[in-house]
C-alpha cells in the first residue's frame, strides 16, 4: 500500500527566518490527513525546520547532495551531514540541476546509491524537455533517465525510492501537463519498474507528479489512479496554498 506523497520543493527561496515564519503558520493550519508531506529546503533552513516540525507528521528534506564520504569538494554537503540533523528526504536529479549545475545520469547513480547506505530517501527527478516532447521521445528519454540513474541498484532500495516526473516544460511555466499526459508518463514509469525489479518491489515506489501543481489542479491530479503524489514548486511557498494541496 502506497501512502500518497506530497513534497514541496522551496528551490532557493527563503532565508532562515522566512523558514521559521512558514513553518509557524504551516502548523497552525496544517491537519493530519491520510498524506505524507515534506519540504525541501535550502540547506541553511533543514536544521531549524527540523525543530520547528518537531513532533509532527511534517518530514524535512534537502534538494541535493554530494556522493563522496568527505573531500575537497567546495561547497558541497553530504549524505552524513544532512543525516546529522535527521534530514528525512533528499531531492536528487532535479530538472534545475541537470540543466544548470552540470548533474548526468552518472552524478545521479552514485548519489542515490550513497543516499541508499543510510537512512535518507531520495526524491529522483526525471523528466523530458518541451522539445523532446514535440519529437516524440518523452518516453525513451525518462526511460533511459530511469534506467540509467538506477543502474546497479538493488531491489531493496528501490523500494525506498520516490520518483517525480517533472516535464520541464512544465515547471514554473503555469503550463500544468494534462492529468492524461501524467498518468500516462507516470504508468510507463511503472511499467519500466516493472521490467527491471519486478511487480513486487515496483509496488512500493512512490511516483509523484511535479510542474505548476496548485490548489486548483491538486485534487484532479491527486485522483489520477497511477500518480502517488505530487512535487510542488512555486505554490509550497506559501503556507496555505501548499495545505490546500495537501488537503485535495
Ligand atoms: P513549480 O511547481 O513551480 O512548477 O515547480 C515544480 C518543480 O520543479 C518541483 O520540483
Amino acid at each position: 500500500m502506497r501512502i500518497p506523497f506530497i513534497a514541496g520543493n522551496w528551490k532557493m527561496f527563503k532565508t532562515k527566518a522566512e523558514a521559521i515564519a512558514f513553518a509557524e503558520e504551516f502548523r497552525e493550519l496544517y491537519k493530519d490527513t491520510d498524506v505524507q508531506t515534506a519540504i525541501c529546503a535550502p540547506f541553511t533552513n533543514l536544521e531549524a525546520l527540523k525543530e520547528a516540525f518537531a513532533g509532527t507528521e511534517i518530514k524535512v528534506g534537502a534538494q541535493n547532495v554530494h556522493f563522496a564520504d568527505e573531500g575537497a569538494f567546495t561547497g558541497e554537503i553530504s549524505v552524513s551531514m544532512l543525516e546529522e540533523i535527521g534530514v528525512d528526504f533528499c531531492i536528487v536529479g532535479h530538472s534545475e540541476r541537470r540543466q544548470y549545475f552540470g548533474e548526468t545520469d552518472e552524478t545521479v547513480n552514485k548519489k542515490l546509491k550513497k543516499l541508499f547506505e543510510g537512512p535518507i530517501r531520495p526524491i529522483l527527478c526525471v523528466g523530458e524537455s518541451l522539445e523532446e516532447r514535440d519529437a516524440d521521445k518523452a518516453f525513451d528519454v525518462v526511460g533511459g533517465q530511469i534506467k540509467a540513474d538506477l543502474e546497479g541498484i538493488d531491489a531493496a532500495d528501490v523500494k525506498k525510492l520516490v520518483i517525480a516526473y517533472e516535464p520541464i516544460w512544465a515547471i514554473g511555466t503555469g503550463r500544468t501537463a494534462t492529468p492524461d499526459q501524467a498518468e500516462e508518463m507516470c504508468a510507463f514509469i511503472r511499467k519500466t519498474l516493472i521490467e527491471l525489479y519486478g511487480e513486487e518491489v515496483s509496488d512500493e515506489v512512490i511516483i509523484q507528479y511535479g510542474g505548476s501543481v496548485k490548489p486548483a489542479n491538486a485534487t484532479e491530479i491527486m485522483n489520477m489512479d497511477e500518480i502517488d503524489g505530487a512535487l510542488v514548486g512555486g505554490a509550497s511557498l506559501k503556507p496555505k496554498d501548499f495545505m490546500e494541496i495537501i488537503d485535495f
